[in-house]
């Protein structure tokens, strides 16, 4: 199936089979780049705009300059959706610092970063939820990296600590990992945003403890739309324990119902109700993307 797909390099689009880069990459060397996680819905680019601002300002925050505006990286990843023409559809660019031939990690003098777009289909959504109709989650010993050493918010190809949280997790026989920050305050999953729901109201870790999650930013919005209070606050797992209801957000899944953490059921162990209306909402809000 995969010998059909289309990949965006350095400005061409090519077969996936012809789709090359050096060996020398710093993104290869070194996780040296930054990348983007995109839906399309039913050939609708969903909030390409903001994916395209974050790329920018995480390669940005590691003094990558990208070779083109954002409207042409906009234009480049609908060129690629054009030429796959996947209605339903997983899109990844990312921006490596560039080919490193003299092995350090001097940066000096390298003005040519790699832009690589790949893209899947989707035939099957990313977590399949579980016969309870929702995720297990598992706070896991892997910490996230503190701002002052590596700010979370920039969305880096080094995914390392994410992975790791993950292999911890599933290993406890979890879906889905939480992480606590050095503190021990909540930060996240390791491709998610975490909300808790308690009275009614939603609870998020505070933005700057967390990638700035885009469907996080879109729930929080929807909840202002709805009249539902919804709060940025420092959380732990006290507050997961005690919370009505759990759910996490993110591109690849959307609102994802959390039915129990650390083996203890979430409310009742089924996805609740404030969680079913963001799941039904965001459903709507997908459709309003861009066509490409
Ligand atoms: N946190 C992390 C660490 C992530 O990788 C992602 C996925 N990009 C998210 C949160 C969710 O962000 P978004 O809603 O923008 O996909």
């Amino acid at each position: 199936m995969e010998e059909n797909w289309k990949v965006y390099v350095n400005g061409e689009i090519v077969p996936l089979k012809e789709a090359k880069i050096s060996v020398f990459d710093r993104g290869l060397q070194y996780g040296e780049g930054v990348f983007e996680g995109i839906r399309c819905y039913d050939g609708k680019i969903f909030k390409l705009e903001e994916h395209v601002a974050r790329l920018f300002d995480s390669a940005r925050a590691i003094h990558i300059q990208i070779p083109l505006s954002k409207e042409e990286m906009k234009k480049a990843i609908k060129d690629t959706a054009r030429a796959n023409g996947f209605k339903n559809a997983h899109f990844r660019p990312m921006v490596t610092r560039g080919v490193g031939l003299k092995l350090g990690f001097d940066s000096k003098g390298m003005n040519k970063p790699t832009i690589v777009i790949i893209e899947r289909p989707i035939i099957e959504e990313l977590y399949s939820l579980q016969s309870g109709g929702g995720i297990r989650l598992a706070a896991v010993s892997v910490r996230k990296i503190p701002a002052c050493c590596f700010d979370p918010r920039i969305k880096s190809l080094n995914y390392l600590a994410n992975i790791l949280a993950r292999i911890e997790a599933q290993a406890s026989g979890a879906d889905e990992a939480i992480m606590l920050d050095i503190q021990g305050y909540l930060s996240e999953g390791t491709s998610d945003n975490v909300f808790l729901v308690r009275k009614g109201a939603l609870y998020t870790p505070p933005a700057q403890s967390a990638l700035e999650g885009i469907t996080r930013q879109t729930v929080l919005s929807l909840a202002k739309r709805g009249s539902i209070p919804a709060h940025e606050a420092l959380l732990s797992m006290y507050d997961v324990y005690s919370a009505d209801e759990v759910f996490v957000t993110g591109t690849g899944a959307g609102v994802i119902p959390v039915i129990e953490v650390d083996k203890r059921p979430v409310g009742n162990g089924k996805p609740g109700q404030i969680t079913q209306q963001m799941i039904e909402l965001y459903a709507e809000e997908v459709k309003k993307g861009e066509p490409f």
